[in-house]
């Protein structure tokens, strides 16, 4: 048994062997202890190997998915050996094979699935600093591919796609692929580009890529063959539920870097949890699919305006006369199609997949009645792809019973009435006792022995039973079959015929209902396509509903795009920090415009600066999803790209500094944004010495204003900033409005026109519980400051506290401000400033 276990064992070194052996599934060796230690199970030994223990653990194969979702979700992969041969009849250990193997990113059993989110298996491939990308949901059958150039693209698709498994070209080395949970390297020749369109090509069914758009993308397609590979090796049969690849082109979406995704909290917060995101705000999807279509729309806002107009459109036709609630209604007894339907693909759907699919088509025409009722080209569209499926319908619901049980394995799934074979075993099977009375009754009367009897054993089945006192009266055709004390026991013909025929009915009767099953599945195979197409109109007519729904109850607003340069908001909100406040948020308005392409943000902290930057952001973001805004109007040109640049975590896995992250950050914006693009800057320079960091963030500010052009919100700490709209007139100062009230800093959180005043630091560091005499302390030094007492500033912190902070910038008018405003920066090119800023620098040091 060993011999044949490692002789498994070796063709799956990188996956847990499950050994199926009776009612366990083993695990031996190396796999043993792993598995042992990931699902705190019991290690125990069995046999010995040269001299040692073989170390063996097991679970009960009745509860293995529990233990497999586990193991998945930990990233580890699962073989899974069954025993194929008959234990009866086989000389030596009963054959096994590896059935399938389960692996993170190739999961399609409803129990391993989280249902809100998409499950993907990612392969990437590498040739110079491109990299080409494919991905696919095995569990609906999306099939993608994509190139991106440089590092940073890289990271920001995988920060977006969240693959659960990643398969990568065994020479990539980059920590951020190599390091990533079930990340897996794959030998170059997976990923040859004519072997990859040669298996394509038989998957779909083609003669070429180009119907799909993607030909050109030849690393992309290397990376697709490697996928399929996989997929097809895991799965161990036909996928004909994957019926395309198309290409997601990077430049039809609003691109977000990762520190963007991240910094606005699209479905992580920071904090790494999934509460109080964009999403948790956003998400009422009414079916699971539609959950998931309204994460990936907010991952990939899209800058086609027509597709945006043609959903705005949709979400209003859905608010008219709260419409969205009959359609959401009516979306309520839809089940997870897209996944049941790659059940039914795979030939691993279970009765209740079914009867589930039953009730999702008996709602379609309820659906395109909702939908009726709204006029609107876009619904119009959706209802058509919806469509009805009368004979699907009548067909399921004739062949299943209401509640099956959750297996075909026992039978008891397939309705009566159904098929006259399987009826007609049934009754043999349930009916043999009523049968057998009959008979009884019968030879009893024909016969006149009064002790006849019929019953049954299991060693001589049916038999007709006399006491021995009358035995001598049984008829002539009564064969004797067995003598017992007191009585005799005979077989008839009639006995003889029944008792083969019942016995074998109930085997019967199972087979019969597994291939009547599997008939039916394959029935539902035939219209694999356009089921696959209702499945996804109905994920996107749930999304629009739920977004009408949300446009209704949170008060949004209907975003209007314009060619001319404009972001124009008017009693803009933050969605999720409104949905915390105990108080009432205070709506902002926000203008930019050609003449005004930069806010520099000033005012205390905790005033509200970083929720008024994201809160634009988020409008931009939910504009270009097609969604309704929190404002009551919004004007905007489209945006190609947003960029964040906030807050300072240490990177610390990749070695790099707070000031080192925050610099790479700017670099990556400077480099790559554009007159179109939407910044956001949150406390630039903070991460160095004030010198340092004041000059950088004035760099910064000049170039994104001068050369770049992006609308820029720039909120900064270095008062020294708010002179620069005299310098460049395409900026302005806003600031975040406080007051003061018995020595208390009260914010207004409402947005001005022009510099903040003051910075209430010593209140806001009262508030954060500062200790009294260090609170008295930096009010002495402030004042000597503001007095001017010291000439030279005091020694400056490489960290700031939000005392030291604020205790430099409320002094004025400090000799770097002096410098600078002497310094003539107008005709400069943003290098030659910066090249006189640090001479100045020097000068001052
Ligand atoms: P800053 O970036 O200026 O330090 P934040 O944006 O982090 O300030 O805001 C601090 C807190 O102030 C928020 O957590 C929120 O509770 C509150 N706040 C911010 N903006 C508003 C607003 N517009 N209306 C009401 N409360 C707000």
């Amino acid at each position: 048994m060993m011999q044949q276990f490692l002789r498994i064992k070796a063709k799956h070194p990188r996956d847990l062997l499950f050994y199926r052996m009776g009612d366990f599934y083993e695990l031996f060796y190396e796999d043993a202890k792993k598995a042992a230690e990931l699902l705190d199970i019991t290690l125990t030994a069995r046999g010995k190997s040269a001299g040692e223990p073989i170390p063996m653990c097991g679970v009960p194969y009745h509860a293995a998915e529990g233990y497999l979702a586990r193991l998945v979700k930990a990233g580890v992969s699962v073989a899974i050996a069954e025993q194929i041969g008959d234990p009866a009849t086989s000389k030596g250990p009963v054959d096994r094979q590896v059935v399938r193997v389960v692996t993170p990113g190739t999961l399609s059993d409803e129990a391993l699935l989280e249902d809100r989110r998409d499950n993907l298996l990612l392969a990437v491939c590498q040739q110079h600093q491109n990299y080409g990308l494919a991905y696919l949901d095995l569990s609906t059958g999306r099939f993608r591919v994509l190139e991106v150039s440089g590092e940073e693209a890289l990271v920001s698709e995988l920060q977006r796609l969240e693959p659960a498994e990643t398969l990568y070209h065994e020479s990539i080395f980059l920590p951020a692929i190599v390091g990533r949970n079930g990340a897996r390297s794959q030998p170059a020749w997976e990923f040859d580009i004519d072997s990859a369109q040669r298996a394509l090509n038989t998957q779909f069914q083609t003669h070429d890529l180009k119907g799909f758009g993607c030909e050109e993308l030849r690393l992309a397609i290397g990376a697709a063959g490697c996928l399929l590979q996989y997929v097809k090796d895991t799965q161990r049969g036909n996928l004909p539920h994957i019926r395309g690849i198309s290409h997601e082109n990077r430049a039809q979406s609003v691109i977000m870097d990762a520190a963007t995704r991240r910094n606005l909290e699209i479905d992580v917060n920071l904090g790494g949890g999934d509460r109080n995101t964009l999403y948790s705000v956003m998400d009422r999807g009414v079916t699971a699919m539609g959950s998931r279509l309204l994460r990936r729309w907010l991952h990939r806002p899209l800058t086609d305006i027509d597709v945006l107009e043609a959903r705005h459109e949709a979400i209003g036709a859905l608010c008219d006369n709260y419409a969205h609630e009959t359609v959401r209604a009516a979306l309520k007894p839809i089940g997870d199609m897209e996944r049941i339907l790659t059940r039914v693909a795979l030939r691993s759907a279970r009765p209740r997949d079914l009867t589930r699919l039953h009730a999702s088509l008996e709602a379609l025409p309820s659906l395109r009645a909702a939908l009726g009722q709204a006029e609107c080209p876009r619904l119009a569209q959706l209802s058509q792809l919806v469509g009805s499926y009368p004979q699907l319908c009548e067909l399921l619901g004739r062949a299943l019973i209401d509640n099956p049980p959750v297996l075909i394995r026992d039978g008891g799934v397939i309705a009566d009435g159904y098929d006259a074979e399987l009826d007609e075993l049934r009754t043999l099977s349930s009916n043999a006792g009523e049968y057998l009375l009959g008979i009884e009754r019968r030879e009893r009367e024909a016969t006149g022995i009064s002790t006849l009897k019929v019953g049954y054993n299991r060693v001589h089945g049916y038999y007709i039973e006399i006491s021995r006192a009358q035995s001598e009266r049984a008829p002539v055709e009564y064969v004797r079959r067995q003598t017992l004390k007191n009585a005799e026991r005979f077989i008839t013909p009639e006995l003889k015929t029944f008792e083969d025929k019942a016995l074998s009915s109930k085997s019967r009767a199972l087979s019969r209902e597994k291939a009547l099953y599997d008939d039916l599945l394959e029935r539902l195979n035939e219209q694999l396509g356009p089921l696959q197409d209702t499945a996804g109109a109905v994920s996107e007519i749930d999304v629009l509903a739920n977004l009408a729904e949300r446009a209704d109850n949170l008060r949004l607003c209907r975003p209007r795009f314009c060619t001319e340069q404009v972001f124009e908001v008017s009693e803009g909100r933050h969605l999720v920090v409104e949905q915390v406040l105990d108080e009432p948020f205070i709506a902002n308005n926000t203008l930019l415009n050609e003449r005004r392409r930069m806010l520099l943000i000033t005012g205390p902290n905790m005033g509200g600066k970083s929720t008024y930057m994201r809160q634009n952001a988020v409008i931009a973001l939910l504009a270009h999803i097609g969604s309704y805004v929190p404002a009551t109007t919004a004007r905007l040109a489209p945006i190609d790209r947003i960029f964040t640049r906030i807050g300072s975590s240490d990177d610390l896995a990749s070695g790099r500094s707070t000031f080192m992250v925050e610099m790479t950050e700017t670099a990556n914006i400077l480099h790559n944004a554009t007159p179109r693009s939407l910044v956001l800057m949150d406390e630039v320079g903070r991460g160095t010495s004030t010198f340092d960091g004041l000059s950088l963030a004035w760099a910064a500010a000049v170039e994104l204003a001068q050369s770049v052009q992006a609308f820029t919100l720039f909120a900064t700490h270095y008062f020294e900033l708010t002179s620069l709209p005299q310098l460049c007139p395409t900026m302005a100062n806003v600031h975040l409005d406080a007051t003061e009230h018995q020595d208390h800093v009260v914010f207004l959180h409402n947005i001005q026109e022009g510099p903040a005043n003051r910075s209430f630091g010593l209140q806001v560091a009262k508030l954060a519980g500062i200790p009294a005499p260090v609170l008295d302390a930096a009010r002495d030094k402030l004042r000597e400051l503001e007095l001017g007492k010291s000439n030279t500033p005091a020694p400056l912190p490489e960290a700031h506290s939000p005392s030291q902070v604020d205790l430099f910038s409320a002094a004025a008018p400090h000799p770097v401000v002096s410098a600078l405003e002497a310094l003539d920066l107008d005709d400069l090119t943003p290098r030659e400033a910066l090249a006189k800023l640090y001479e100045l620098k020097s000068t001052l040091r």
